[in-house]
């Protein structure tokens, strides 16, 4: 494609983008039949809060506490983190926080003011947390009863990681908008706001240089052909369960819950995680952290159980001394 053409303005046509975007609303959850081509997470959060409100007329949004959502001013407002935040303030004004998997809070902070609720189905920065099937069931009936939208950011649960092609998947979610980006194109930068029938994004409104350009987009369709092909959403469900059945027997008393979808899998601790990756790392796994207590995992898909079965012995023994200095 590097050959043929790299870049080209969404107002001309161009066939591998248009089968990339038949590839996309192939796999997406049923009734996202549109999309919107980007480069990057940040700005698919941007372009469905922008859809959101032009869709709604309404300018209030609603997302969770320890949800992350990008850097840019309208993803950053979306984000709850103080650290991320202040040194930007003010950010866009309308967002407020209710506490992940707490519908009550939730409910009383949605009103004929909001545009959306935006949500992760994993929060992946804030602590590798997995959305309770009520909750989601009462977010969803939520934004239908009173004419919120829902936007599932998927950016980070996307594409296989979490044991299915999208997280929606697991949890029957049906979302209004679902943003896309990181392991779409096997590394190189691409982004997607997938959406309903129902939003308007009328032509002009809003739009990118490079989004959807053919360079990326060809790395799309072989990232994803390639994830169909070798069943990668299955094979991540099956190596994450293994891994967490088997490292949880060997957890020490330090460590207070693990928690697992896929292959996205946190390990909190009774005290600071930090100090561990260092010592992670000299045994040759390259580990984050997510929030102060968290070890977060996101192995390659295509990781063996061999290397599993390497990964899990050195968080083992690592996790058994003491924390290191
Ligand atoms: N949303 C979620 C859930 C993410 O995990 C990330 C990145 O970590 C983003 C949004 C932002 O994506 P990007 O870094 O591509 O802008």
């Amino acid at each position: 494609q590097a050959r043929v053409l790299v870049t080209c303005p969404g107002i001309f046509y161009n066939d591998v983008r248009a089968r990339l975007l038949e590839r996309l609303v192939a796999l997406s959850p049923e009734g996202l039949s549109r999309a919107f081509l980007c480069n990057s997470g940040t700005e698919s959060v941007e372009a469905a809060l922008k859809f959101a409100r032009f869709t709604t007329g309404r300018t209030e949004f609603v997302s969770c506490m320890r949800g992350f959502h990008g850097r840019t001013l309208g993803s950053l407002s979306a984000t709850f983190k103080k650290e991320y935040r202040e040194s930007f303030e003010p950010l866009v004004p309308g967002f407020s926080y209710a506490p992940f998997n707490n519908l009550e809070k939730l409910q009383a902070l949605v009103n004929e003011r909001t545009a959306a609720v935006i949500v992760e189905l994993v929060q992946g920065e804030g602590g590798v947390r997995i959305a309770e099937q009520e909750f989601l069931d009462g977010v969803q009936r939520l934004c239908a009863q009173r004419g919120a939208l829902l936007i599932v950011d998927e950016i980070q649960t996307g594409f296989c990681r979490t044991g299915k092609m999208f997280a929606c998947e697991h949890f029957g979610v049906k979302p209004d908008i679902m943003c896309v980006a990181k392991a779409m194109a096997g590394g190189v930068p691409i982004g997607a706001t997938l959406c309903s029938e129902r939003i308007e994004a009328p032509v002009g409104k809003h739009g990118t240089t490079f989004g959807g350009n053919p360079l990326a987009c060809a790395a799309a369709l072989a990232a994803t052909g390639f994830m169909q092909e070798q069943r990668l959403a299955e094979r991540a469900a099956e190596k994450g369960e293994r891994f967490a059945a088997g490292l949880r027997a060997r957890l020490p008393d330090s460590v207070r819950e693990l928690r697992q979808l896929g292959l996205m899998i946190g390990i909190e601790l009774k005290h600071k995680a930090t100090p561990y990756l260092g010592a992670l790392m000299e045994r040759g796994v390259l580990a984050l952290s997510a929030g102060p207590t968290v070890i977060r995992l996101l192995p390659p898909l295509v990781i063996s159980h061999e290397q599993l079965a390497r990964v899990a012995d050195a968080l083992a023994d690592v996790l058994a001394a003491r924390a290191p200095a």
